[in-house]
């Protein structure tokens, strides 16, 4: 789950972290309130949405008068924001973070991810910060320090020590702070791009970008409620909403599978046979009619759809029960796209013959590569 960069600055506070002060707006005239009561003459202006890269696209603005944060305010809410991180379509900039500038000598970059193969959490600093990184990760990514932390000890002074030499800057404290942050809140990743150092020679984390482990976010309700749906796919928070596994993909084939690794493995089989998949759809191990009808109903929303393939494993889940949710949702939504049908395991006979029965123009596949191979000819014949 990933938050604003008001909502992570808030969170990183809390730890010890120094970050500018700078309250969210949703208005142009809150935008001058936040502005006036931080005092100052010089503010920033930036775009709140999930995505970053907003320094190049246009979303992050520096002020020198009320009027002009008021100006760039009205600017910027409302706006497309395209960014290299957003996709072409970008997003709508609904929300602004108004900050008291800062005088900065010298931008850094720092990240700390978890590190799945080596199974600890690898903090990465590098003194080329700011809005080229990635560029930096490409070109000369040796020029990126990466060092791995003991999750059982946590950020030790000696860690926090040989990073910053890295860097050469004082930033032990805001290393054991920030890392504190991450696990704490369960955090797959944690990037301050830039942290800069003050021409008076205070270090701030000027930007915060936070994502959290989703498995993870029953134990931080708090963090939950920063949730902002807006930024959000509105498929995917209604699978959410009825516990299914559901991701847009960019295919046009829709699947609906028991299982993740199942539903991995149909869509490897519909690509195999030159097909690709619009979907990853895992109604779980246990579906109940009710789900399956849910999720064929999100799935049949999408636009451009030209075929589904439904691949069930009756192992908890019986087929029949299966086949009564896509009897129901066939006949609720007007089902105008070929659909193929493979059905193996407890009560296949049952499920199959309701399909069968249904009167729906439903093809059976005898197994998973002959159910891949028939919707990708399906889908091109109609
Ligand atoms: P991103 O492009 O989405 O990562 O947005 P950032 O928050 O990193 O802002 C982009 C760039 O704007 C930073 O790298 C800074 O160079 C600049 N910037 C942000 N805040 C300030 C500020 O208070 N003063 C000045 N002078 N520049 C700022
Ligand atoms: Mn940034």
């Amino acid at each position: 789950m990933k938050i604003h960069e008001y909502q992570a600055k808030a969170l990183l506070r809390g730890f010890g972290v120094p970050v500018p002060r700078g309250e969210p707006a949703q208005t142009p005239d809150e935008a001058v309130n936040v502005a006036r009561s931080l005092g100052g003459s010089v503010w920033v202006v930036k775009a709140q949405i999930h995505a970053g890269g907003r320094g190049k696209g246009g979303g992050v603005k520096v002020a020198k008068s009320l009027d002009e944060v008021k100006t760039l305010a009205q600017q910027m809410l409302g706006m497309t924001l395209v960014t290299h991180q957003t996709g072409s379509k970008g997003r709508v900039v609904k929300k602004l973070l108004i900050e008291e500038g800062a005088a900065i000598a010298k931008e850094f970059y720092l990240g700390i991810v978890l590190d799945r193969a080596r199974q600890k959490p690898c903090v990465m600093v590098s003194t080329e910060g700011g809005m080229d990184i990635e560029e930096v990760a490409a070109k000369s990514p040796h020029s990126i320090y990466k060092h791995w932390i003991d999750p059982v000890t946590g950020m030790t002074e000696k860690d926090a020590a040989a990073i910053a030499q890295k860097l050469n800057l004082p930033i032990e404290k805001i290393l054991v702070d920030l890392y504190r942050a991450f696990w704490e809140s369960d955090a797959s990743l944690l990037e301050i791009n830039p942290l800069i150092l003050e021409k008076n020679g205070a270090v701030k984390a000027l930007d915060a970008k936070i994502e959290f482990d989703g498995n993870a976010l029953f134990r931080h309700p708090d963090i939950v409620a920063l949730r902002d749906l807006n930024e959000e796919a509105p498929e995917e928070i209604e699978a959410a909403a009825h516990d299914l596994s559901y991701i847009v993909l960019d295919g046009d084939i829709g699947c609906l599978v028991n299982g993740a690794g199942l539903a991995m493995a149909t869509m490897d089989a519909i690509k195999l046979y030159g097909g690709e998949p619009a979907n990853f759809l895992d109604v779980g191990g246990g579906a109940s009619t009710e789900r399956v009808t849910a999720a064929f109903k999100i799935m049949m929303k999408r636009a451009g759809l030209k075929g589904i393939l439904v691949n069930i494993f009756g192992g908890i889940v019986r087929c029949d029960v299966v086949a009564e949710g896509i009897i129901t949702a066939a006949r609720q939504v007007h089902l105008n796209v070929p659909l193929v049908v493979r059905m193996q395991g407890a009560n296949e006979n049952e499920g199959r013959a309701m399909l069968r029965d249904s009167g729906l123009p439903i093809t059976l596949a005898e197994d998973m590569g002959d159910a891949a191979r028939k919707i990708v000819a399906l889908k091109s014949a109609s």
